[in-house]
Order: C-alpha cells, then structure tokens, then sequence
C-alpha cells in the first residue's frame, strides 16, 4: 500500500512566554494518520479542535509559536519518500503547487483585488513556468473550460464575481498545475447551499480527472458525506476515530462522533437533533485521561484517568475509547 502521507505520533504545540510564564497548548497531540495515494481523506471536528493546526503541519508550514515536539510527517511523492519537517523552504516552495497544493478559506484573501483574473493566473503560473502572457492565459482559458467554468472571469476583478465563483476560481488556480496532493481548508465555508454543491462538485471533477490524492479539512460533515472516502474524527487536539465516510456516518463507535452525527440537520422529520453538552476543553489544560471525559455519558473510572488508545475495530475503522475494550458488546450495538 502506497501512503502519499504518512504522519507518525505528532505533538504540534504552540509554546508562548508571557512575563515569564510558559503556556504550552496542545493543539495536536500525538496524531498518526496514513493518507493512501488517489483518495479523499477528509478531517472533521467542531471549531478550536485542531484541524487548521494539523493543516499547517501536514503542509510544514511552521511558523512560532508552533512547535513540532515529537514526530514526523512524510510525503511519497513519485516513488521518493521526503520528510516534510526536516525540509528547508527552498525544498518545500519546490514541491509547492506543482505537486503539493493548497486551497485556502475566504477566496477574496488569495485573489489580489487589484489585478483582473487573467494577471493572477499568469503571475501564478510565470513563477512555476517559463511562459508567456499569452501562453499562460490560453492555459487559464483551456483548464477553466475542462471545468466547466465561463472564461469570461479572466477579464474580471475579483470583486466582479459571486462568492461562489470567486471560490470555484481559486480552486481552480491552486489545482492548474495539477498537482498530485491538494490539501483543501473549509473549502465551502460562508457559502450558500447551493453553491456549496457546485464547489464540491469542481472539487470532485478535479480529483477525479487525475486521481489526485485530497485532503479535505471540513467541520461540516455533509461535505464529507459528498466528498471524502474515509474520514478522520478530530477532538480536543486528537483523533477519536478513523473509518471509511459510510461507517463513520452510519455506525460511528465513539461518543463524541455519534453527537457529531445526530446534531446534524435530517430530512427525516422523527430524528431529534441532539447538541453535545458541555463545551470543548481548552488545550492549554486538557482534561486528564479521555479528553471527552467530562461530556461523555458513558464515561468510567478508566476514562478520567487513562488515555485511550486508537484501536481497531473492525476493518479499516480505528476508535480511541475506553468502552471498546471494555465493553466487547459496544463496538457490536453501538
Ligand atoms: Fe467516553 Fe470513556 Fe470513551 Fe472517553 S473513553 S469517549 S469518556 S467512554
């Protein structure tokens, strides 16, 4: 099996001194993930639990105050295995966009609001490719028409455009490289629902047409649902379980994953949404054992004391909780 990304037991901090007092926050705390080549691997979890943090990991993209402590992440790229945290800038801007790519949020940050389209797409591509200006727009021209996108945007100003198309245009700017590993950061957030459809399905085209491997950093579990082939459940800074979109949405294992699923708007009228109770802990001050402990009703002696471990379940599907090794029955009616 070909990982293209392999992090191993990371512990990403961000260590700050303050009138001589040190805060270590734990935002990634010993996460392992095996993302396999052609993919999508999407990562859930609600707002504060460490999924942009473990973006900018994942990418190496490091800059203080946070602090890899232990572990390692690599990339396999064309058959040559690289260590992304021990690269130098000059190795990662090598790797970035041309193979490595990088869909950011709020698509009015990418785009210069002073420049039409046309000059971002050429500027993007002249710095990775000797090409001319007219070479470079016939290029722009061409991909946004495989995608199905008017090429009439070329001529615009970023402000000329919808949300929705501004987004459809930065993705389609990170991706003209075609690279072969797109991490995407809440690719669909503050969009409408309608076109929220149509970004994930660029999203789709693009990784399909190429079998290019997506990272897909989402809270909103429907994305997932659309998108992703197996998805990682993030919580106070760890992953709690780790299963193919279908397990994870209709049988998931763990606590916190089953209130994720059921506080899920359903079109199913007799399903009562549930919220989580309680709130998410702060990850300068982790609860001891089980993270979730203090808003887990199913929570034992074991939990307040004793980090649970990732096990596997069953085929592919990893769970970090105390009831599944202790209870055998669990795993079988949960
Ligand atoms: Fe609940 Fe314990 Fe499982 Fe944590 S380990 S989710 S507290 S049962």
């Amino acid at each position: 099996m070909t990982y293209v990304v392999e992090a191993r037991r990371v512990k990403a901090y961000y260590i700050t001194h303050a009138y001589g007092v040190k805060r270590t926050v734990k935002a990634v705390d010993d996460i392992s993930l095996q993302i396999k080549e052609g993919e999508v691997f999407g990562v859930a979890g609600e707002s504060g639990c460490g999924k942009s943090t473990l973006l900018k990991v994942l990418l190496g993209h490091l800059e203080s105050p946070l602090t890899v402590v232990e572990g390692s992440v690599q990339y396999n790229l064309d058959g040559h295995p690289v260590d992304v945290l021990s690269m130098t800038e000059r190795e990662k801007r090598s790797l970035r966009w041309r193979q490595v790519s990088y869909i950011p949020q709020g698509s009015m940050h990418v785009l210069n609001p002073v420049r039409r389209i046309r000059d971002t797409f050429h500027d993007f591509i002249s710095a990775h490719r000797p090409v001319s200006k007219s070479e470079s727009l016939e290029m722009a021209r061409a991909y946004l028409n495989t995608l199905g996108l008017p090429d009439k945007v070329l001529a615009a100003y970023p402000h000329q455009l919808s949300g929705g198309m501004r987004q459809r245009v930065t993705i389609a700017l990170a991706t003209i490289l075609w690279p072969k590993l797109i991490f995407a950061d809440e690719p669909t957030t503050a969009l409408d629902v309608v076109v929220q459809r149509g970004v994930i399905q660029l999203l789709k085209e693009i990784q399909q047409k190429e079998g290019s491997t997506l990272v897909l950093i989402t809270h909103d579990m429907g994305v997932h649902a659309n998108l992703a082939n197996r998805v990682a459940v993030l919580y106070a800074g760890k992953v709690v379980e780790e299963a193919d979109t279908h397990s994870v949405l209709k049988a998931p294992l763990h606590p916190y994953t089953q209130y994720l699923i059921r506080s899920l708007p359903s079109l199913d009228e007799r399903s009562e949404r549930v919220s989580i109770p309680g709130t998410p802990p702060t990850l300068d001050n982790p609860p001891t054992g089980c993270r979730f402990h203090p808003r887990c009703p199913f929570v034992m002696d074991i939990c307040r004391t004793v980090d649970p471990e990732m096990s596997s379940v069953r085929d592919g599907h990893r769970v970090a909780c105390h009831l599944i090794t202790e209870r055998a029955d669990y795993a079988t009616t949960a």
